[in-house]
């Protein structure tokens, strides 16, 4: 609601969600090409200064690349040669540990562990109950069972950055390919990350070590692709055109006015979940733009909320209508 009432802030939900990222570029005399705006999928088009793509890391790159296809900006450029590359999702394990006596107590969410020896990895709680631990464990154990079980048992999330591999990305089908539809495949290998499928291993290890110390025994399950939560990287933030698609301000190289604001820009996941980087990121180009366009609230200063940066103000967004 706050955000509605801000002046010039147009924002739109489900029905105006936009499939498509089509507005012919502008070309300059210095090569450089820029982004007038956006075409919706109901076909109208929202010019704007600057224009923040934030389709997280699988549809940004996908938007991206049909746009680069599109109008053919790859050959015009000799540059966005990364776009779905470096995807990272980060090695995850699910670990339930069971103790003999009743757990009374829950660990939240809001603790994470670190060890030297494991240094690109945590753990944290998963912050489930008894009951919810009881739905981790296997189907053909009876339910009954189940419970007993949970009513013992503490859950953990083990992760490991995974690191960047140009082979490892998210692959957006050609825009003649009419099966391509709108779905980016994922081509991922953790085989292609051996350093950090050691670190992982070692660190799954030494944790249930660690927990059997502490009297517990533990059952672990891998995360798959399926189910990452963590996806990042696609679009990442660089100084040098040949390998990164943004710069250190989150635009994207040879694009006068388009910028990345979502998980796509991370170079690296780190040990940690990534929503705070993510937002930190975004914030930090928004602050950027508003001293571009001579803004000099709060927001010039270091980061701040939402509130005081009246981002509203500076990010023009008219929805005229119109034609390219
Ligand atoms: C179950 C679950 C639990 C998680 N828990 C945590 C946690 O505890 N801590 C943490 O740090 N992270 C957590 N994460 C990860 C975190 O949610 C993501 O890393 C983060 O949301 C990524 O942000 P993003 O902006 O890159 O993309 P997203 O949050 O995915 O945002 C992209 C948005 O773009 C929209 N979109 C896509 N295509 C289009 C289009 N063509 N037009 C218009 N809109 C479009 C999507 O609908 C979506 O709303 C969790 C994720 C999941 C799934």
């Amino acid at each position: 609601m706050a955000l509605r009432r801000r002046q010039a802030l147009n924002l739109m939900l489900k029905p105006h969600f936009s499939r498509v990222f089509v507005m012919r570029p502008r070309s300059h005399a210095d090569g450089v090409t820029e982004i007038g705006g956006v075409r919706l999928a109901d076909d109208r088009v929202l010019r704007a200064r600057s224009v923040l793509l934030a389709a997280g890391a699988l549809h940004s790159p996908r938007l991206l690349q049909r746009y680069i296809e599109r109008h053919r900006l790859r050959d015009a450029t000799n540059y966005l040669h990364e776009v779905g590359r470096n995807l990272k999702l980060h090695l995850l394990t699910a670990m339930v540990a069971i103790s003999p006596s009743l757990k009374t107590d829950l660990i939240r969410k809001t603790r994470i562990f670190f060890n030297d020896e494991v240094p690109h990895s945590s753990v944290q709680p998963l912050g489930f109950d008894g009951e919810l631990i009881a739905t981790l464990i296997p189907r053909w154990v009876p339910k009954p069972v189940a419970k007993y079980i949970g009513r013992r048992s503490y859950g953990f999330f083990l992760q490991t950055e995974d690191g960047s591999h140009g082979d490892n990305r998210a692959i957006t089908p050609g825009i003649t390919d009419p099966a391509g539809a709108d779905y980016p495949i994922m081509d991922y290998e953790e085989a292609r990350l051996p350093a950090a499928l050691h670190e992982h291993r070692r660190l799954i290890s030494q944790f249930r070590a660690a927990l059997l110390r502490a009297g517990m025994i533990a059952f672990s399950q891998r995360v798959g692709l399926a189910g990452t939560a963590h996806a990042n990287g696609t679009l990442i933030a660089g100084d040098d055109p040949d390998t990164s698609v943004v710069d250190a301000e989150g635009k994207v190289h040879g694009l006068k006015s388009l910028y990345v604001v979502d998980g796509s820009v991370l170079p690296r996941s780190s040990r940690v979940n990534p929503s705070l980087t993510i937002f930190a990121w975004s914030l930090r180009t928004a602050s950027l733009l508003a001293k571009q366009l001579g803004q000099t609230s709060a927001c010039a200063a270091p980061i701040s909320w939402f509130g005081p940066c009246e981002l509203s103000r500076y990010i023009d967004i008219n929805s005229r209508q119109g034609t390219e």
